[in-house]
């Protein structure tokens, strides 16, 4: 049985203009969890609205996460599936006083926002506009982001346990709801009960354009380089200083320019990149981040960057250096490529409701990265978010309702599948 979009009345767009209202933005010089009390506002009117719904178990716990389980209504035993997505915004933006605008139906004109008119969203900068003629828009208005990422995917799943919930004829097993906090600070899982979520498989619904599916991230190592100089009186330093400053930026100077860095690279193909640094003359620090899809080539660009430093460092007599690589998370295709059912279903429910799959690499990392090596196996999937972080993000009303049935598209297929 497929789920029509016409035979709904979604309210996936009311949602999400009044979950962007709430500021939400975290904060990475914070100690606290959740970075920000504020995001416990949105976990408060969701727990709320989800109990109105009738999900009894709906709660917000302290650490900022909303918990929640849809029953199962089907005498199959499926496993329990998790649709996750984050509620705080980008500290990159301001996130205070969304004011959202929509712009029905959208005829490829430039959209202007009405509280700072030199924000001009034009087809040209933002290819993906122009396939959504006729279709709903919704922007801010010009001096914050929006906040689609990732309220929209928060309204959809919302939206999809409203409709579920609606429709019994509609059979799934056990689905659990999870919003979480600080994603965009990259705390988004710290907190997480794992044995209390106890879910089988996971998608995360923070996914850009209309049909993306995305198993696969970078794997990700952080590299410190301590570099010690030679530090004398420069007014007496003639043939024995060794600046560990100087040192650095040859180091610096050395790295590979038409490759393995971000602004030459695309695609699959890794990179190192300093992030900092920092010195005296007697002792440098530069801070690295080593980024690629395949594990043994992470490790081969750690090995590049220790031979650039070292042989960089021998030139100077006296000196040295002190070379670490930390793991910071890992591709997780390397989980998923053991269970391919979780992405294959997610590829079936959109080709079922007749969206074309797009597979994509993230060249970064997601919540569901760390998910999946956490035991949760968890693809991300489009929430139609675009333009994240900025004051032009936009998200159309046509896409939302399209993940909505996304979701619940998935949910139905685990419970035919099951036995
Ligand atoms: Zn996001």
């Amino acid at each position: 049985m497929t789920i029509n979009i016409e035979d709904h009345e979604f309210s996936v767009a009311d949602r999400f203009l009044e979950y962007v209202r709430i500021d939400t933005q975290s904060d990475p010089y914070s100690d606290s969890f959740p970075s920000t009390e504020k995001q416990k506002d949105l976990g408060r009117l969701l727990v709320g609205q989800l109990i109105e719904m009738g999900i009894a178990d709906a709660h917000l716990d302290p650490h900022g996460y909303v918990y929640a389980t849809l029953p199962s209504n089907t005498v199959k035993k499926v496993p329990v599936i998790c649709f996750c997505a984050h509620m705080d915004t980008s500290p990159d933006c301001s996130g205070s006083g969304v004011k959202p605008i929509v712009h029905h139906h959208y005829q490829g004109e430039d959209i202007i926002l009405p509280d700072d008119p030199k924000q001009v969203l034009r087809k040209e900068d933002h290819p993906d506009l122009g396939k959504q003629l006729g279709n709903d828009i919704i922007t801010a208005s010009g001096t914050t982001l929006l906040g689609a990422d990732n309220k929209a995917g928060v309204a959809e799943i919302m939206d999809a346990v409203r409709l579920l919930l609606l429709h019994p004829e509609i059979k799934h097993g056990e689905i659990r709801i999870l919003f979480t906090p600080d994603e965009e600070i990259g705390r988004g899982v710290d907190k997480l009960d794992m044995e209390k979520l106890k879910a089988d498989f996971g998608y995360t619904v923070d996914g850009e354009t209309l049909g993306s599916i995305e198993d696969e991230t970078f794997s990700a190592d952080a590299a410190t380089v301590t570099i010690q100089g030679v530090s004398v009186h420069p007014g007496f330093a003639q043939g024995s200083m060794y600046s560990a400053i100087k040192i650095a930026s040859e180091v610096i100077n050395n790295l590979p320019k038409d490759r393995l860095s971000p602004e030459s690279t695309s695609g699959k193909e890794g990179f190192v990149h300093p992030v900092a640094v920092q010195g005296t003359v007697e002792e440098a620090h530069i801070q690295f981040i080593l980024r690629d899809f395949d594990d043994e080539k992470l490790r081969e660009h750690a090995a590049e960057l220790e031979a650039i430093v070292r042989t960089t460092v021998h030139n100077y007599p006296g000196c040295s250096y002190r070379y670490v690589v930390n793991e910071q998370y890992r591709n997780m295709k390397n989980v998923l490529k053991e269970y391919p059912e979780v992405t294959a279903i997610g590829v079936q429910a959109m080709q079922r409701l007749g969206i074309e799959p797009i597979r994509r690499s993230i060249r970064g990392g997601t919540d569901g990265s760390r998910l999946s090596f956490m035991g949760l196996p968890c693809p991300n999937i489009f929430a139609g978010e675009h333009a994240f972080h900025g004051k032009q993000e936009w998200v159309s009303v046509q896409d939302m309702q399209k993940a909505v049935l996304t979701i619940m598209t998935i949910a139905q297929i685990w419970e035919e599948k099951a036995i």
